[in-house]
């Protein structure tokens, strides 16, 4: 036998490069995508092998031709009629094929409704593991496997997870934990259009129309400013001052799962664990103690500032600046010195 490794049957040799699976729609390239280019790069320049976006989807060229310019090295665009809208036996069997063809060593996903969908199939079907959810991925420096680390048992801990055995190695990842790729207009890449081996009988369940949800969006995960209502607020009217707040800084609002939990405020706002993950440049947190599963939301963001009655609240431990003292005095005291200034 050559020296190649081999493990279970699997030529760990014949598994390169990097992918990440580029999630688009109506041709227009979402954010969870630059964030796996971000994170795709790193792990790709480390073990010294190409970034290939995967794009499917109609009428994408514009799509491609970005994400070549946030860094892919290569992009396999999958135009087909039949790959307009997500399936999960569309998009599971054109993704899987290109996998078994082509062999890379890493497949990043986006953990989104989409994602969460996607990846486990793809997983199953290929015969390999897939680590949901992960905050950071790293390269072991000793083998050169990928390390996928996750909030688990509830968040109170951080798991490291490898995949021994089988290739490709596969993750999703929160969206909005990651720093997006650097977009450069004079990057060049190529793009390789795939004609896919698929027919109208390999799409069990059919999507028979899409109606877009009616719902505003809170918007967490792209804003610069997160203001952010917890159960200190004492109750769903306590939420008109942040709005207040938030407008005045220009920012959107957040809260805590308890607010929400209360029924104070839509789900849509929970940043955390189970909400959203957000990275702003500027983070307020009102009558929020501070849980681990809140904190797994957004101790990533550039500034923290805490306001919160309890000098002990946990909060205080992250947070760049601590205001001790009641909300309701605090926060009219900062947007009347707002005003004056
Ligand atoms: P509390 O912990 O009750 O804190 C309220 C704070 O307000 C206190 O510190 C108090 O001192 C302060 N306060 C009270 N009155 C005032 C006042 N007038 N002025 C100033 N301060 C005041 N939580 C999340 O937020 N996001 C998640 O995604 C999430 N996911 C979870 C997942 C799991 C599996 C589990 C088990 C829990 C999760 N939680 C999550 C819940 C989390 O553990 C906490 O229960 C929750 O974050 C507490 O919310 P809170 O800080 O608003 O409330």
């Amino acid at each position: 036998m050559s020296k190649a490794k081999v493990n279970q049957g699997i030529n760990l040799d014949e598994y390169k490069d990097v992918w990440i699976i580029a999630e688009q729609r109506d041709g227009k390239v979402l954010n969870i995508a630059l964030e796996l280019l971000g994170e795709g790069r790193k792990l790709a320049d480390k073990l010294n092998v190409n970034l290939t976006a995967v794009l499917l989807g109609h009428n994408m060229d514009e799509a491609a031709e970005e994400l070549i310019k946030y860094g892919a090295d290569n992009v396999l665009k999958v135009d087909h009629e039949l790959l307009k809208v997500y399936t999960t036996d569309g998009y599971t069997k054109v993704i899987v094929d290109l996998v078994k063809e082509r062999k890379p060593e890493i497949v990043l996903i986006g953990a989104t409704t989409i994602g969460r969908d996607l990846g486990p199939r793809m997983a199953s079907r290929i015969g390999t593991g897939l680590t949901a959810d992960c905050t950071r991925l790293e390269i072991d420096e000793t083998d050169g496997k990928l390390l996928q680390t996750r909030p688990a048992f509830g968040g109170n801990l951080m798991a490291t997870i490898v995949c021994p055995k089988n290739r490709p190695q596969m993750s999703t990842v929160r969206p909005g934990v990651m720093k997006k790729a650097k977009y450069n207009p004079d990057r060049n890449g190529n793009i390789e259009n795939i004609v896919p081996n698929i027919k109208d009988e390999d799409i069990v369940a059919k999507v028979l129309e899409v109606i877009k949800s009616e719902k505003k969006e809170a918007g967490l995960i792209d804003a610069s400013i997160v203001v952010s209502g917890g159960r200190g607020l004492g109750d769903a009217e306590g939420f008109k001052l942040i709005e207040e707040f938030a407008k005045k800084l220009g920012g959107v609002v957040g809260s805590s799962r308890a607010a929400v939990d209360n029924g104070w405020i839509d789900s849509s706002h929970q940043v955390g664990q189970t909400g959203t993950t957000v990275r702003p440049k500027l983070y307020i947190a009102c009558g929020i103690s501070g849980a681990i599963q809140h904190q797994a939301g957004m101790s990533e963001s550039d500034c923290i500032i805490a306001i919160n009655k309890n000098p002990d609240a946990p909060i205080f431990n992250i947070a760049h600046y601590s205001i001790v003292g009641d909300l309701y005095e605090i926060i009219p005291a900062i947007m009347d010195a707002i005003d004056d200034a």
